[in-house]
Formats: C-alpha cells, structure tokens, sequence
C-alpha cells in the first residue's frame, strides 16, 4: 500500500502521511532517525544500544523510492529507506482530533502511486 501523499513540515518537525485507507499517520522526525531502518542504525539497535537523537533533527529531504523512501536527516545521515510497511508500522500521534491544519507543509507528488483518485479524508484513526 502505497499513501497518497507524503507531507513534510520542518516546523513541527513530522512527516505526514495520507494513507489510501483515509488514515493520516504523523511520524516525528527525531523519532524516525531512531527507527532508521538501514544496517547500520539496525545492527546498532541489535546490539541493545539506542541511538541517540537530538529532538531537534530535522528531515531535510524526502527521495520516493518507488517501495518506500529515503530520508535525509539534518545531521547528514541518509542511509535509511523506509519502506511504506515500515513507516505504516510505527507509531503514530493520534492523539488530537484535529487533522487537517497543516500550515507550512510542503508536500511531494509521488509519480508512481497508481491510486491517484482522491479520496475524502477521515478524522483521526479509526
Ligand atoms: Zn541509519
């Protein structure tokens, strides 16, 4: 399942993502350097150590992939590819029942989503 669109706000420090199913998922970026899924990030991770992560990294560019997408952190790691399971696996802020107020959000087009119909959004995780 591949989502919709894919937004980011370096001023909230989220990636957003608007699923097919009408989910909207938000992942913090310092939270997303955490779970870096590449081998190096993993093995560390294996090895019971947590990688530490400023809460303040940003995600300063965001590459489709075609199965996922590669993220570029603000402390120059870009080693990580999220495959869209992966990111549909984490942890998400669903917290407000408020969902669309994204001022700021500059979203990329993903050119490889055959679901380019649009559909309405729902509030908030069902
Ligand atoms: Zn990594």
């Amino acid at each position: 399942m591949n989502p919709l669109a894919i937004g980011n706000s370096q001023a909230k420090g989220q990636l957003h993502l608007d699923w097919p199913d009408g989910r909207e998922q938000r992942l913090e970026h310092a939270e997303l350097r955490r779970q870096c899924p590449c081998s190096q990030c993993r093995a560390f991770r294996l090895r019971g150590l947590v990688v530490q992560v400023d809460p303040r990294i940003r995600v300063v560019a965001v590459n489709a992939q075609g199965y996922g997408v590669q993220l570029v952190f603000s402390d120059g790691h870009e080693r990580g590819i999220y495959p869209w399971a992966y990111l549909a696996g984490l942890n998400t802020d669903c917290g407000s029942g408020l969902a669309r107020e994204d001022v700021g959000t500059s979203s990329i087009s993903l050119t490889d989503t055959p679901l380019s119909r649009a559909s309405p959004l729902s509030q908030g995780c069902a």
